[in-house]
């Protein structure tokens, strides 16, 4: 557990630091809003689908190491993933961060966000990033179709 744990605060201090997929999408076909009041967090996710398919997922936005770190990590999981794949993986990442139990073939490099169970007022912090993607993809546009 305590190699976990350096794992997890390495991650973490990485990924606040140097985020990845930092940015808006152009022509995204759906974007949310969240915010945290407990910790001031505020992330803005971005999602371009390709039909069903994750294509692309970014986000912007200020908050805590946790709640930035989370958001990046997410972007990087998700991409790829269908929605339905996506979805799961929020339910198996949810469950991690309550304590509720891990699945961790399914979650991968997110396993680390294990250590957030120990501190239940930065569950928040750390599923911010994933609620506000839920909200993207939910209110997404349908795609433009010429037929
Ligand atoms: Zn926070």
């Amino acid at each position: 557990m305590s190699d976990l744990r350096d794992l997890y605060q390495e991650v973490v201090l990485d990924h606040s630091k140097a985020p990845r997929n930092f940015h808006a999408i152009e022509n995204a076909s759906g974007d949310a809003q969240g915010f945290n009041p407990l910790c001031g967090d505020q992330v803005h996710v971005w999602v371009a689908l390709e039909g069903d398919t994750v294509k692309d997922v970014s986000f912007t936005g200020n908050g805590c190491a946790i709640s930035k770190a989370s958001a990046s990590m997410m972007t990087q999981a998700v991409k790829g993933r269908s929605k339905a794949e996506t979805e799961a993986l929020f339910t198996a990442f949810h469950r991690l961060v309550t304590g509720a139990g891990d699945d961790p073939e399914l979650l991968g490099k997110l396993a680390v966000f294990a250590g957030v169970s120990e501190f239940p007022v930065r569950v928040k912090c750390a599923s911010l990033a994933w609620h506000t993607l839920k909200a993207a993809l939910e209110g997404a546009k349908a795609p433009v179709s010429t037929e």
